[in-house]
């Protein structure tokens, strides 16, 4: 049984369509309508579905490759057959190239070409309908990959940003950051914005220059390791195309997802080499520089201070009878007086100034920019705020302590080294022992 198929003819010409409809009615399971203008044409195409339509090109509204044109505008999934006068291949071809599917010369219609006709241009109308859908699902994985690329990329740049070790922390994820935004498609339209709470960056976040804060915005948080860390937010400056039901693909979230991760593990990383360093520079109870990191930092010090020519000072100190403080009052509490006085030193100290624990409780001090005369003035003042310091150790009256101080200038200009001068430090320090503690000595 043949399915019932509904044809249109668009003829003007009334003894022409005569003879068309004649042969068209003699179709078995083949309905036809008949319009004798393009616009009564594109009116019955709106109302009732057809399957093909017989077009004569020569309309009263309407002329030549036109009349194709926009007919096939009109109705894109219909197939359409071309009627003309004459044996004209150029017309036709033009027909075809305007979207028809077939022609027929007017002359020579009968009930068997029309038939022919009619079942080759529906065939070939599906068939063209099936490339389109099939060139159109192409172009869509097409994008789909392009965009996968362009977030793998991004993927790869982060990656190498924040592995690279000669990059401070801050810079690695300004660059990433800045690499972000190549992962879409229009990246002008894209702020991004990295937060970090750890405090390993100074400023807290980087962002790039159009970060605002809309509705269209994507968001992870970052964890380093299992502890919050931060967070990534993008933001969309106008509304996105929606994909589906969705504003946003799941592989860009999970892009921003991966991105999070990326940068958790490596502010991990920082973090774990920031307590390295920490471990090798410091000493463990009080937290001042250990004996390695006080000599390094302050012999870089007096380096700088011998190119430039500026003065700088040096004290040793010791704790006085600080064994007793062992013996009356316990070790523990002694730990505790150590680190009062390192706190107090700190509270005293300019910034710029290095102090480190030489052991036991023998700390040294650098300052600076600093004179033999401004030096004895620092360690003076030293010395009589932990002469008024109560030191509150667990049980029992609050400590007091004193302490002897030696005091050195580094003599500069006669390229004076670290050791020497600190020795010559030492020197003046056994001196205010040797005169009855709590004192403060200048180095010959
Ligand atoms: P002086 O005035 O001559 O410096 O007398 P002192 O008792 O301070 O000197 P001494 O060098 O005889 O004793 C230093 C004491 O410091 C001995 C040691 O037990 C104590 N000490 C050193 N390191 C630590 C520490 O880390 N914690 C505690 N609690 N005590 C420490
Ligand atoms: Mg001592
Ligand atoms: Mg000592």
């Amino acid at each position: 049984m043949t399915a019932l198929q509904h044809a249109l003819l668009v003829e003007d010409s009334p003894t022409q369509a005569l003879l068309t409809l004649a042969e068209l009615e003699k179709l078995p399971g083949v309905t036809v309508e008949h319009a004798i203008s393009l616009a009564a044409a594109l009116e019955a195409i709106a109302k009732t579905r057809f399957d093909v339509v017989f077009l004569d090109l020569t309309l009263p509204d309407s002329v030549g490759d036109e009349t194709v044109r926009r007919f096939c505008g009109a109705a894109p999934e219909l197939a359409v057959v071309v009627l003309t006068n004459h044996d004209d291949d150029e017309q036709a071809i033009q027909a075809l190239e305007q979207g028809a599917q077939d022609y027929m010369l007017k002359a020579r219609i009968d009930a068997a070409s029309l038939s022919r006709s009619l079942r080759y241009s529906i065939h070939r109308k599906r068939a063209e309908i099936l490339v389109r859908e099939a060139r159109d699902e192409a172009l869509e994985a097409n994008r789909q990959l392009e965009r996968r690329m362009r977030q793998i990329k991004c993927l790869y740049g982060v990656s190498r940003a924040l592995e690279s070790l000669e990059l401070p922390l801050q810079v690695a994820l300004a660059d990433v950051v800045g690499l972000i935004p190549a992962a879409w498609l229009r990246p002008e339209t894209i702020g991004v914005r990295l937060t970090c709470l750890n405090g390993l960056i100074p400023g807290g976040f980087v962002e790039t220059a159009g970060f605002e804060e809309t509705p269209w915005r994507l968001e992870a948080q970052v964890f380093a390791g299992s502890r919050p860390a931060g967070r990534i937010e993008i933001c969309w400056p106008e509304s996105r195309p929606a994909e589906g039901d969705e504003a946003f693909a799941s592989s860009e979230r999970e892009l921003v997802r991966e991105l999070a991760r990326r940068v958790g593990q490596a502010l991990e990383r920082a973090c774990v080499q920031k307590e390295l360093v920490q471990l090798a520079t410091t000493d463990f109870l009080t937290a001042a520089y250990n004996r390695r990191h006080f000599m390094q930092t302050a012999g870089a010090e007096i380096q700088r201070a011998g190119r430039y020519g500026r003065p700088m000072a040096l004290l040793m100190l010791d704790l006085d009878f600080f064994k007793r403080v062992n013996d009356e009052r316990g070790h523990a509490a002694g730990d505790e007086a150590l680190k009062a006085f390192v706190i107090l030193a700190r509270d005293v100290l300019r910034d710029q100034d290095i102090i480190g624990r030489m052991g036991g409780e023998e700390f040294a001090i650098a300052l600076p920019e600093t004179t033999l005369e401004a030096g004895i003035i620092v360690a003076d003042r030293l010395r009589n705020r932990l002469g008024q310091l109560d030191i509150t150790v667990g049980g029992g009256a609050p400590l007091r302590l004193t302490t002897s101080v030696g005091v050195a200038e580094c003599k500069v200009k006669d390229g004076e080294g670290l050791e020497a001068c600190l020795s010559r430090a030492d020197a003046a320090l056994y001196r205010a022992k040797a005169q009855g503690r709590n004192r403060v000595e200048q180095a010959e």
